[in-house]
């Protein structure tokens, strides 16, 4: 868990993005997407863990079509008050452009037990590189996976929505 990197290359007085993660609260675990319109257009999704937001960057965004597999970039930590931030990245700077808050909400494995052992348990999914999750947001609801390619340098992962018990029912009743 370090802010180095998101620090390294952001410059603090030209950018509005926050420094530092200030303090954790609740008893949820936090994610947060945010549409970001930089260069190429990105949706961030980022999850509270270990008092950092792990992102990925999800060129097309995530959905709720359990037929879609998202490429999901896994980047840099950033600060837990990243969850909050809109507004515009100067001309200029790293990642400029303009941030808009997509979807937020509270996560939890689909496992789960207490935030301490959640936790735990979603460090050790995310160094195997399966996470199994429930989101809890407006437009992201319910079980998602959040997987590791073998392929490529080990920052590709895929965010898959997982079919409800009733989707399965139905795909099982049409073979
Ligand atoms: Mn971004």
């Amino acid at each position: 868990m370090s802010l180095s990197l998101y620090k390294k290359k952001r410059n603090f007085k030209e950018t509005p993005e926050p420094l530092e993660s200030s303090s954790e609260d609740g008893n949820n675990l936090k994610f947060v997407v945010q549409k970001h319109n930089a260069s190429h257009l990105h949706y961030d999704f980022r999850l509270e863990m270990e008092g950092v937001l792990k992102s990925w960057a999800v060129p097309k965004g995530p959905s709720m079509n359990p037929a879609d597999k998202r490429l999901a970039v896994m980047v840099e930590d950033h600060p837990l008050d990243y969850g909050n931030f809109f507004g515009e990245i100067p001309e200029g700077n790293y990642g400029a452009g303009v941030v808009e808050i997509w979807d937020k909400g509270t996560y939890k494995p689909m496992k789960n037990q207490t935030k301490e052992n959640d936790e735990k348990l979603l460090l050790s999914q995310l160094k195997k590189g399966d996470m199994k999750i429930i989101l809890k947001g407006h437009y992201l609801k319910g079980a998602f996976a959040l997987v590791r390619m073998k392929y490529g340098k080990g920052n590709n992962w895929l965010l898959i929505k997982r079919r409800t018990s009733i989707q399965k029912m139905i795909l099982i009743s049409k073979t």
